[in-house]
């Protein structure tokens, strides 16, 4: 038989086809609209599953959380912003749509997330330098893992800065039994099509109260005044998620647990499988503390490891689309840049996908990137190390026990 592709997260819905039911709904009533009963009612669920008192914004886009997060928090042209440098771009490129500068910190070794020390050392030195102190914290959880939440909240009141949880990728973690995304003022979530749960494309702002939900909901809805006419005195934005995308978020709700304890049934068969291959290392939350939803699984591998293939490693420009739905292709004219990771994890790639098993190299870290060259970065070189070295593995609800044990022994295959 032939082998389908495993994907590294595919979207899955739930067995009753809730998804449709509610989306058939939403054309019965002809709320086919950026509002509506499913909106409304996905909020409703949102705030049931992050408890903690908290309201929930749906918006379009998990990108659109951040960029409201930040004018939430008051971030304007001049103003810099402190956000974890290992990361997806969606973190930080919202703070350079406001005319601020993010200032990179770079991350612990163990959470992979940003290292709590470097962060008040940056807010320190940002304060001598510009006299003016950051204007919010941007910590992330990455491939689902929590940041170290009580440190990083200490520091931000000692400071008295609010805090941006992207917890884009960690839905449904928890740090010490507690949601992410219900630490800081306020939690980035989103539900693209390979997030944990999905409405297509879109996302949620979770914000601290009833007067922060409606904020956010005013900018996100082009922020008109209350006159019968159109009358605008600040600018907003048409962020607001549609009817038919909450459709599709109810119904996902649905199934959301079931995601999560997937998610953690193959990180778990993973760590059984690859823990007697030699410089091949799963990475695994640090202590009981962190709660993961594995939304990924990552390993890195040691460089000493030789991959079938490796001589070739990154002789070729990419022709097809990288990564991603929007299957654009921006043609490089070299295959290979000044910081990338090593040709071991570029074979391993190469050779997986031959298997037709996709995997992917982890983040580039932020301040590696050019179009941040200028911004200010507070390193270790944790990032850029793992960077080198780490890989992402499939983890959906769509990879069987089945296609983890092949994963694994493609892994092993690989190797010479
Ligand atoms: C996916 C993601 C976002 C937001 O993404 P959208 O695709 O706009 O929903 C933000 N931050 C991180 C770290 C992400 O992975």
């Amino acid at each position: 038989m032939e082998r389908k592709t495993i994907y590294l997260c595919l979207a899955h819905m739930s067995e009753q086809g809730l998804e449709q039911q509610y989306i058939k709904e939403a054309f019965d009533t002809n709320w086919v609209v950026p509002l509506g009963p499913n909106v409304n009612a996905f909020e409703k669920d949102l705030e049931a599953f992050v408890g903690e008192n908290k309201q929930v914004v749906a918006l379009s886009a998990g990108t659109a959380a951040v960029h409201l997060a930040l004018i939430g928090c008051g971030v304007g042209p001049g103003d810099e912003v402190c956000v974890q440098s290992f990361t997806f771009c969606a973190s930080s490129h919202p703070i350079k749509y406001l005319g601020a500068t993010p200032v990179f910190i770079d991350s612990e070794k163990d959470s992979w997330n940003m290292d709590p020390e470097l962060l008040e050392q940056a807010i320190l030195e940002r304060k001598a330098k510009t006299g003016k102190y950051p204007k919010a914290i941007v910590p992330v959880a990455l491939y689902g893992m929590p940041y170290d939440c009580e440190k990083i909240m200490a520091i931000a009141d000692k400071y008295g800065i609010p805090v941006i949880e992207d917890a884009a990728e960690g839905f449904g973690s928890r740090y010490k039994g507690q949601v992410l995304g219900t630490f800081g003022k306020y939690g980035v979530l989103s539900f693209n099509g390979n997030k944990m749960i999905t409405t297509s494309g879109g996302g949620a702002l979770i914000c601290p109260d009833e007067k922060q939900k409606n904020k956010i909901m005013w900018y996100a809805t082009q922020a008109r005044e209350a006159y019968p006419y159109y009358q605008h005195e600040e600018i907003g934005y048409n962020y607001r998620m549609s009817n038919i995308c909450a459709g599709i978020g109810r119904g996902q709700m649905a199934i959301v647990n079931d995601h999560i304890a997937h998610h953690k049934h193959v990180q778990a068969l993973y760590a059984e499988l690859l823990k007697d291959i030699p410089g091949v290392h799963l990475h695994e939350a640090p202590n009981a503390d962190y709660d993961a939803n594995y939304w990924l699984c990552t390993i890195t591998i040691d460089p000493d490891v030789r991959i079938q293939g490796q001589e070739n490693a990154y002789k070729e420009t990419v022709k097809s689309a990288v990564g991603g739905a929007a299957g654009v292709i921006h043609q490089v004219d070299s295959p290979t840049t000044d910081c990338q990771p090593n040709e071991n994890i570029e074979a391993l790639r190469v050779y997986m996908l031959a298997h037709k098993i996709e995997a992917r190299p982890v983040w580039k870290p932020m301040h590696k990137q050019p179009v941040y060259a200028n911004c200010p970065a507070y390193v270790n070189g944790i990032s850029e190390a793992i960077f080198k070295i780490g890989m992402c593995l499939p983890a959906g609800p769509m990879v069987t026990d089945e296609d983890v044990a092949y994963i694994v022994q493609t892994i092993k295959e690989a190797i010479v």
